[in-house]
């Protein structure tokens, strides 16, 4: 868990400008600032926290530092998001599997979904989450390995998907059909940290990871 949010963390730090940039288009510009300073605080809570730590307590120490350190939407909704994640990890028979992996997207979506009363089509992360998460509830019988390339194909995918659609929610809505045309920057900062995190259980947990 350490490693999978340390290689999710450092790729939002590197497309912190990426990031802002489509915030610029549709937003305020803030939204790699925003994401990057969520990835450093969750890095740093982490580094503090050295002892004897489950899967659940570091995805919770997580969202506690989005949630404290990132202001805008996106901070709080995915703060709130790995925080409900993190009950996912709790249950008994949690395990790095399909289940246990659908079961976090499950959750990270409720409360994300109750917190902003954004839903699918509204041009959110949503649109790249709720996808994800029906991929693992619909494919569960499939190997890992086969799940999480797929994933990543349908964040790629649903984050392109993001310019058809009219912003509903956040700032971006305030623009209308002016919105058309640009991909959502939390749909784009969703797919990154879906692409970078299953790439690193594929690398050190499957070891079945092809250049893509
Ligand atoms: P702000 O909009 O406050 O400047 P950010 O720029 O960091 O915050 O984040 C913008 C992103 O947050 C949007 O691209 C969108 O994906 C997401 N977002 C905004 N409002 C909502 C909402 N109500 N529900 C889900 N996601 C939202
Ligand atoms: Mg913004």
């Amino acid at each position: 868990m350490r490693g999978a949010v340390k290689a999710g963390a450092e790729a939002l730090i590197k497309e912190r400008d990426y990031l802002s940039e489509l915030d610029a288009k549709i937003g305020d510009g803030d939204h790699g600032l925003n994401m990057a300073r969520g990835a450093q605080s969750a890095l740093e809570a982490l580094d503090e926290q050295s002892g004897a730590f489950t899967p659940s307590g570091m995805m919770r120490v997580v969202g506690e530092a989005f949630m404290m350190n990132v202001g805008g939407s996106a901070g709080p909704l995915y703060g709130s998001g790995f925080i409900a994640g993190a009950k996912a990890l709790d249950a008994p028979d949690a395990a790095l599997d399909a289940k246990t992996i659908g079961n976090f997207l499950h959750e990270f979506n409720a409360a994300v979904q109750k917190r902003g009363k954004a839903k699918l089509g509204d041009k959110t992360m949503l649109d790249v989450s709720i996808p994800l998460e029906k991929v693992f509830v619909d494919n569960a019988d499939m190997p890992l390995a086969e799940l999480l390339k797929l994933g990543r194909e349908t964040a790629r995918n649903a984050v392109e998907y993001t310019k058809e659609l009219e912003a509903k929610r956040g700032r971006a809505s305030y623009l209308g059909a002016r919105s058309v045309g640009h991909i959502d920057p939390g749909a784009a900062s969703s797919a990154i940290l879906w692409r970078e995190v299953s790439l690193y259980i594929e690398k050190n947990f499957l070891a079945t990871a092809q250049a893509e």
